[in-house]
């Protein structure tokens, strides 16, 4: 590709773009602010008090760099998780007088079993296919297994987020295509590659005019001990799953711009995800992606950088729930896309990243050629053109943005995706201030490139 036409970048802002890289991997500043949102505020749930208080700090720490913040306000959900618990009562073998306990957790919204919970026969399907090849009464009253296993291999190949995309379906869609035909409750294999009996939380959607049922998610060894249960004579599990939805509560996205000095008005937005799930304390989901987004305005800051437009820092909220957040901003700004110039969304964790993904016009890719090879110092040369780059920007990508998003190694990330074991210590602050430094470049690149990237 180099030598096919000139580069967008003068040699100056080249040699910018090198300083933002390197400043990046000198600092703390990011890994010091997610050791704040994660250990010290905690889970931050959709509608929770401690979401609200990571939209308080990030906008505090915003304006503490001379950012211009705006609180822009959404509806969100605010599901609590109660009591989850299952013991199978029944099953070929069984020793008399014995249960054994089944490791799992509630999906959001998932309603509740009744407080002393349901007791049912189990029925467990592999997938969509089982599922209707069973007859026609074989799920009534029951309780439906999907144990749709996760492709580790392909995760461990570097493409995890394919591998999550393969069984996420069931997660999402499972209780309703249980309770259409008739199950009591609904569990799903863990979508993710933890090892170590840990089930993975995460989104589930009720389809209108079907009963809602209770959802949750077994761990992928409870899984398999259910189906091989099944495989041999009848089981029967008691659940008890308490979780409640309280009304939606008011929140916001964090918005804090670095004006633009030519032309403000054009925005390029660098963005993660504040809310996470309950379970951990939502490091690499999606903590890190909020961090690094602010350390742009941090560097711009530090080394008194003022790009052509204006670097628009957002912190999303409610990705996880259904993405309130993002929905709002575009009912807010949808008809002002013509000047959002370009979208990046770090919402792959926070190992080494690789490259950059993009999405829109396919001279993307050549056009971001020399900003690539600044980052060919740090191992992140790769351009992958992709056909969506992260959910809350996936409106902006619809109306044409173009948008990016730093290519993680995904190997492990769903290890601990959406477990109790999303915490601050799966965070290498090399690869944390590798992550920064994408952004950072990325962002000047965009904001300050004489022409818009091409769209
Ligand atoms: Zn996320």
């Amino acid at each position: 590709m180099m030598g096919e036409g000139k580069s967008a970048w003068t040699p100056e802002q080249l040699a910018t773009m090198a300083r933002l890289r390197d400043a990046a991997m000198k600092d703390s500043y990011a890994f010091d602010r997610l050791r704040h949102l994660t250990d010290n505020i905690g889970p931050r749930l959709s509608g929770s008090p401690q979401a609200q208080q990571a939209v308080d700090y990030v906008a505090a720490e915003m304006r503490a760099l001379g950012a211009k913040v705006t609180l822009e306000k959404a509806m969100v959900p605010h599901w609590v998780r109660g009591a989850e618990s299952a013991e199978v009562v029944k099953w070929p073998g069984q020793t008399p007088e014995t249960t054994q306990k089944i490791v799992l957790t509630a999906l959001g919204p998932s309603v509740a079993t009744p407080p002393e919970g349901i007791t049912a026969e189990v029925v467990a399907v592999k997938d969509w296919k089982q599922l209707h090849a069973l007859p026609a009464d074989a799920v009534k009253g029951k309780i439906l297994l999907f144990n749709h296993p996760f492709d580790k291999e392909l995760a461990a190949e570097g493409n995890g987020l394919q591998a999550y995309v393969g069984g996420v379906i069931y997660r999402a869609a499972g209780a309703s295509a249980g309770a259409a035909l008739g199950a009591v409750a609904v569990l799903v294999r863990s979508v993710g590659g933890a090892d170590f009996r840990l089930p993975h939380t995460g989104e589930m959607e009720y389809s209108p005019g079907v009963a809602r049922i209770p959802a949750a998610a077994v761990t992928a060894e409870d899984a398999d001990l259910l189906s091989d249960l099944v495989a041999q004579g009848p089981v029967a599990l008691h659940l008890t799953l308490t979780p409640r939805a309280l009304p939606d509560a008011e929140s916001d996205n964090v918005i804090a711009d670095w004006p633009g000095s030519e032309h403000p008005e054009q925005i390029v937005v660098v963005s993660g995800h504040l809310d996470s799930w309950d379970l951990g304390t939502g490091a690499i989901d999606d903590g890190a992606g909020v961090v690094v987004s602010m350390e742009t305005i941090r560097l711009m800051s530090q080394l008194g950088i003022h790009p052509r437009r204006t670097i628009r820092i957002i912190a999303w909220m409610s990705e996880e729930e259904g993405s309130q957040g993002a929905a709002a901003y575009m009912a807010d700004h949808g008809s002002d896309m013509a000047n959002h110039v370009g979208a990046i969304e770090s919402d792959l964790g926070a190992d080494h990243p690789t490259g950059i993904y993009y999405a829109g016009k396919a001279d993307l890719g050549s056009w971001l050629q020399p900003v690539a090879q600044v980052l060919g110092a740090i191992g992140g040369e790769t351009l992958t053109a992709a056909p969506e780059t992260g959910a809350d920007i996936e409106g902006l990508t619809e109306k044409g943005v173009p948008s990016f998003a730093p290519i993680q190694d995904s190997r492990f990330y769903f290890n601990y995706h959406h477990t109790a074991a999303d915490t601050l210590d799966k965070v290498n602050p090399g690869h944390l201030n590798e992550n920064a430094a994408v952004n950072a470049v990325l962002a000047y690149a965009l904001a300050d490139s004489p022409e818009p990237a091409p769209r």
